[in-house]
């Protein structure tokens, strides 16, 4: 008994020891271990741990209005080991790289359309395409008709931003004709034909028209790779073309505005007397979709797993997911998710699996 107890001393002695060492290290500790992320991550292409696949990411889940926990409309789509950046919200460009999905290893930028919450990041889009990988050709981006004013608007901009940089790294790091983008418009009228962006053997990315108006043009995405489907439905009143579209798709990213929870919104702002925001509250309920429509579109469909994304308004507490999404869940009846930052879906190749994962906070 007395051995016992003298090991079970010992022992404690060793674990207070090692953790005051750990705790009076902790910094060198932290260096060593911070430059082994770093090597990890510049040294791989973090596209390669994926499987063959098609894959879903929200770079920013939520909309203009602000919210401590989502950055503002980007989806992340990687088809294979092709990378596609649809939208850049506000903080959208930092949380990429914060979900070791480097900006620059996007082969091209997709809008849905030019409401401020969906550019806000292009510039720096723009810059770490040209800046991370000494970018000879600028960035292709893929928009419907309005997108040269747009990128000219962001060009402009960054001109000074672009010349310190060229003066102070040189032009062999940062050489001057990658800074831009190459702009690819085209048409979308409402109720038009699909655009077809891309028609490779393995993959297929589609653009069609949608409704959100008056905001026009405005598009959803469609990605077909190897057997699996995918489509972004960008911003839309409830829509029979994203319907059309979706149908039998793996995984739909879908808008959603919870007109419940907007009202509580106007209400206080009418109870402050702002009556401009309480008219501004009003007024988005009417070209956006509500979680339950968006249910309801899934389920006729036959999707097989429903993101929403583009959440309206704020919500500050997760309890508050159930009032948003109103009867949703017993519309739908397949997996429902309410779009989080770094949520990320995988669709293997070869089989029916939409697997889950989040990518922000990949270290922790
Ligand atoms: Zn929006
Ligand atoms: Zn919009």
């Amino acid at each position: 008994m007395k051995t016992f107890w003298m090991l079970a001393r010992a022992a404690l002695l060793v674990a207070v020891v090692a953790v005051v060492g750990l705790w009076l290290f902790r910094g060198p500790l932290s260096l060593k271990l911070m430059g082994r992320i770093a090597e990890h991550t510049l040294a791989s292409d973090p596209l390669a741990a994926l499987p063959d696949g098609l894959h879903v990411g929200l770079c920013g889940s939520g909309a203009p209005l602000p919210d401590a926990t989502r950055a503002g409309p980007c989806t992340v789509v990687v088809a294979g080991r092709r990378m596609f950046v649809i939208d850049t919200g506000q903080g959208s460009v930092r949380n990429l790289a914060l979900m070791n999905l480097p900006p620059a290893r996007a082969e091209a930028v997709l809008m849905t359309h030019y409401h401020s919450d969906h550019i806000a990041d292009l510039g720096e889009m723009m810059l770490q395409h040209w800046g991370a990988a000494a970018a000879t050709r600028p960035m292709p981006i893929y928009g419907p008709t309005g997108l040269d004013q747009v990128v000219a608007g962001f060009e402009a901009a960054y001109q000074l931003d672009r010349g310190y940089r060229i003066a102070h790294h040189g032009p062999k790091v940062l050489p001057p004709s990658g800074f831009g983008a190459e702009v690819h418009a085209f048409a979308a009228p409402r109720g038009g034909p699909d655009v077809v962006l891309i028609d490779d053997p393995d993959l297929k990315v589609t653009a069609f028209p949608v409704d959100h108006e008056p905001v026009e043009p405005a598009v959803g995405y469609r990605f077909d790779y190897k057997g699996r489907k995918l489509v972004v439905s960008g911003d839309t009143r409830l829509s029979p073309r994203v319907e059309a579209e979706a149908q039998g798709a793996d995984v739909l990213v879908h808008e959603a505005l919870s007109p419940t929870l907007v009202e509580v919104q106007r209400q206080a702002a009418l109870a402050a007397g702002r009556t401009n925001l309480a008219a501004i509250f009003h007024d988005i309920i009417g070209y956006h979709t509500t979680p339950e429509q968006a249910a309801g579109l899934a389920q006729r469909a036959h999707v097989r797993y429903l993101l929403l994304n583009h959440i309206v308004p704020a919500m500050p507490m997760r309890s508050l997911e159930g009032p948003f999404l109103g009867e949703a869940r017993r519309i739908f009846h397949g997996p429902l998710r309410v779009g989080q930052d770094g949520d990320f879906l995988s669709m293997p190749v070869g089989s029916t699996r939409v697997d889950r994962s989040n990518r922000l906070n990949h270290w922790l």
